[in-house]
């Protein structure tokens, strides 16, 4: 099923995003969350692609496990500047054999290489995007930042560049994380002076740990809101009571979300089932796609 046709609905739908194996020996390990994270039945799962804008692997076999093996609709994100145009149509096959019809388009973090970047090769997400348009019917989406890409020099030129993006054939976005619902909702209007029409999908992470706090804050450009600080602050060393407060937290803003008109939220779950259960639980009288 295309991501498209579920987002159109009115129902409240959730999402999930796992990451892949970094080695054939942990594959089995992430078969098993794929499957405990299906028993919640999201309506789609996402699997990411590599790590700081690096290849994977495993991202086409998580993918085939989650619909093929799980029935639940999978997207697989792809990334395309640390890869050949060769290496990217190859995934893109396989994905086509597979069977996945949901490709998260993105252009992956710069490599450190001196040659970067290589004429004829990839240098941004809108280029991939071109390329899986061309490469068969595909559902595409795209990352969107509602604080702006950390290399843009303001959030217009990023913005700018996004309606690009959207233009050379995006059917959804979804959003970085964010921990104060007023920043999606005024990214929205600025979408919406743009022109940008496609849905976007607002991605909230449930903050459950400290080693999590601590990447959050080296992703410069998030706001961290001081009610969001304060609970960190009070239950870092805490992991049980910590883990209790980010679930709690994130299940606030998904409800903030949904009472304000979306209907479609992405979890970053993080390969954690018990998180999302939790979060699932949370809203079991408002997500009822059971
Ligand atoms: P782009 O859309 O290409 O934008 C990158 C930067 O270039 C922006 O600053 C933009 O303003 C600028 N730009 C765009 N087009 C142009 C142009 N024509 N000329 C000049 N400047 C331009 N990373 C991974 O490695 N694996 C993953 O699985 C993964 N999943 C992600 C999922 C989501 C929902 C999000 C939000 C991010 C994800 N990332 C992932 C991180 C992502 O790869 C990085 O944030 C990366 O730095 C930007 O990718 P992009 O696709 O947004 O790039």
């Amino acid at each position: 099923m295309k991501i498209s046709d579920i987002l159109q609905k009115d129902e409240v739908s959730l999402s999930c995003e796992l990451f892949p194996p970094k080695s054939g020996s942990q594959l089995e390990n992430v078969r098993e969350v794929v499957k405990e994270m299906a028993r919640l039945k999201p309506s789609y799962m996402s699997i990411t692609y590599g790590a700081a804008g690096g290849t994977s692997e495993y991202t086409v076999d998580i993918a085939d496990e989650i619909q093929n093996v799980n029935r639940i609709p999978a997207l697989a994100h792809l990334t395309c500047v640390s890869s050949t145009r060769k290496k990217v149509h190859s995934v893109i096959e396989q994905l086509k054999e597979a069977n996945i019809e949901n490709i998260l388009a993105l252009r992956g973090d710069i490599p450190s290489r001196a040659d970067f970047p290589v004429p004829g090769q990839y240098r941004y997400a809108y280029e991939l995007i071109e390329d899986i348009k061309r490469s068969g019917d595909f559902c595409i989406g795209g990352a969107c930042y509602p604080e702006g890409h950390p290399e843009a020099g303001s959030v217009g030129e990023d913005l700018a560049y996004l309606k690009e993006k959207v233009d050379a054939g995006c059917d959804f976005l979804t959003t970085q994380m964010f921990f104060d619902n007023g920043i999606y909702y005024n990214f929205m209007y600025r979408l919406l002076k743009k022109n940008i029409s496609v849905p976007v999908v607002p991605g909230i992470m449930p903050v459950t740990n400290s080693i999590q706090m601590k990447k959050i804050i080296s992703l410069s450009g998030t706001m961290l809101p001081m009610r969001f600080r304060a609970i960190v602050e009070r239950f870092a060393d805490e992991p049980a009571a910590m883990r209790q407060a980010g679930i709690a937290y994130a299940t606030e803003q998904i409800i903030d979300l949904v009472a304000n008109g979306v209907s479609h939220v992405h979890i970053y779950t993080m390969n954690k089932p018990d998180v999302a259960g939790a979060i699932f639980a949370n809203l079991s009288e408002i997500y009822q796609h059971r």
